[in-house]
């Protein structure tokens, strides 16, 4: 079997993977992405994630904005991709960097020699081969590079017994009324029905639970995404509704669990669907998506760790090289009756930000596993959280950058790097990275990232605007609790 020698080797071709490829690609830098499936876009196109959340700069704004050139996406809650037409974009992008791609290609195992990473050892229906690199990034989403060359790894959350975060399988339905939908949710809206109850589609279910259509909540909300390109009258969307509970990503089984769990989900959700939601009636699920639906897996520690904190105050770093405008709000890994969790407890107040003593939270299932105490502490939302370059740098590898939702952060402020919009701007700056690197002939943990930051700001098309003077929503305004649901990643 043929092996390679390349200067970048980028794994996985996700949102974070291709941003990293194009961007070594367009330094110059010889680079290879492999990819296990046969198309780009990682959940958001191949789990049907298709809703770009987060803050759009850099190169997200350039696909983008390629895309609407195209007809290829529509605004409908946030920026929709049309996901095969997006695959197809991304490809594109990739090649016109100089990239060589290699689909159907999994990685498998690496060679390590005194924490230099010599090569990858990948697997595709030719064989085992290795490739050789001078710099690797691991943009596989769940840390696998990261973990196989020895780098220090965390999952799941220890205050909830070690579970990550629910995982959920998405599916496009075809059929589907939206005008019929928007008209009667906004009927619904203004009924007395409507008072207290957080959201249209949360009443409609607890309506086919009242009448055993449902056993329980799948997840107390929906979401759906219009599909770009289908008529408002008979659309098709995308829906990330289905959730598996107290999940194990790293255990096979128990992800061969989760998924013909939420394969059943789905085959109920399309009947509750058809009678419950209006515009829904002849709706029918027409794709189901073909990756896992794991909001995280593995965050692979680096040189620096992002906190709760640093995204509930709106943390700023001379390394900053993304930022982060979503609050922290991790879904529940237990419990399909709760929405959120959308704060953390300290043991004093933190300056800046909505500090509650914790009898407040009048939620105490929202604590599983400890017991909800000192303070309870939201989001400060009129400002922003930069991530630091530092956390795309693994402890104890030489030779690697992450990028997207492994990089190092605690399991709450994982929020932050794992939306669609970060998840590329973190694959740009990595790219960014791994060019200088060679350019200067220093390995990450010695380049400065001030420099790397200094590089995203200027560049001249597509910059990434790192003090954008976001004005949020005031705290008073802040969503508190599951049942009152006004979006959901
Ligand atoms: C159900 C769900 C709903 C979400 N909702 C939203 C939302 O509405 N809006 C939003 O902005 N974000 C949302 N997110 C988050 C977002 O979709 C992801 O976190 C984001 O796609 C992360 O990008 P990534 O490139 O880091 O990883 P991924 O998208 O996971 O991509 C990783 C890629 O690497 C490949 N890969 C993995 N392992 C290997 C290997 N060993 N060898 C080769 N290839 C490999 C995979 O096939 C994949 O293509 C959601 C996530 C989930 C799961």
């Amino acid at each position: 079997m043929k092996n390679y020698h390349v200067d970048v080797l980028v794994c996985g071709g996700g949102p974070a993977g291709v941003a990293a490829a194009v961007h070594a690609g367009r330094r110059g830098a010889r680079t290879m992405i492999i990819e296990q499936l046969g198309s780009f876009g990682g959940l958001m196109t191949n789990d049907f994630v298709t809703g770009i959340a987060g803050h759009m700069c850099g190169f997200v704004q350039e696909y983008v904005d390629r895309l609407y050139e195209k007809g290829w996406a529509c605004k409908y809650i946030h920026d929709c991709v049309e996901p095969e037409k997006g695959k197809f974009m991304l490809e594109q992008m990739v090649l016109e960097a100089g990239v060589q791609i290699m689909y159907y290609t999994t990685l498998v195992d690496v060679r390590v020699e005194d924490g230099h990473l010599i090569s990858a050892i990948c697997h595709n229906k030719g064989g085992l081969f290795e490739v050789e690199a001078d710099l690797f990034i691991d943009a596989t989403g769940d840390g696998d590079l990261g973990a196989y060359a020895g780098g220090i790894c965390d999952s799941g959350s220890n205050q909830y017994g070690g579970y990550n975060a629910p995982t959920s399988i998405a599916f496009r339905m075809a059929g589907v009324n939206l005008i019929k939908y928007k008209e009667a949710s906004d009927a619904w809206s203004k009924t007395d029905a409507a008072k207290g109850k957080g959201s249209y589609s949360y009443d409609l279910f607890s309506q086919a639970i009242a009448n055993k259509d449902m056993p329980d909540f799948v997840f107390p909300g929906c979401l759906a995404y219009k599909v770009p390109g289908t008529p408002d009258e008979c659309a098709d969307v995308t829906i990330d509704l289905c959730h598996a509970y107290r999940c194990r990503n790293l255990d096979p089984e128990d992800v061969t669990r989760q998924t013909i769990e939420q394969h059943r989900e789905m085959i109920m959700l399309e009947e509750v669907f058809k009678k419950y939601f209006p515009g829904y009636e002849n709706c029918r699920i027409v794709a189901i998506g073909s990756l896992p639906g794991m909001r995280e897996t593995r965050r692979v520690i680096g040189d620096y760790i992002l906190t709760d904190k640093d995204v509930l105050v709106g943390s700023k770093f001379e390394d900053g090289i993304t930022i982060v405008t979503d609050v922290l709000c991790q879904h529940h890994p237990t419990s399909c009756r709760k929405g959120f969790i959308a704060h953390a407890h300290f043991d004093k107040p933190v300056e800046g930000v909505v500090n509650w003593p914790a009898g407040r939270c009048n939620d105490w299932d929202m604590h599983p596993f400890m017991e909800g105490r000192g303070y309870e502490v939201r989001n400060n939302q009129e400002t922003y959280c930069e991530i630091p370059y530092r956390c795309l740098v693994p402890k104890g590898l030489d030779n690697i950058l992450t990028a997207g939702r492994c990089v190092s952060t605690t399991w709450h402020a994982q929020i932050a790097s794992r939306l669609i919009a970060p998840s590329f701007s973190l694959g740009h700056a990595a790219g960014v990275a791994a060019g200088l690197c060679l350019e200067k002939g220093v390995l990450p943990h010695d380049l400065d990232g001030k420099l790397v930051r200094k590089e995203l700001v200027e560049a001249e098309e597509y910059a990434m605007p790192l003090d954008p003077g976001i004005q949020r929503r005031k705290p008073k305004e802040l969503v508190l609790h599951g049942e009152q649901l006004r979006a959901h990643y």
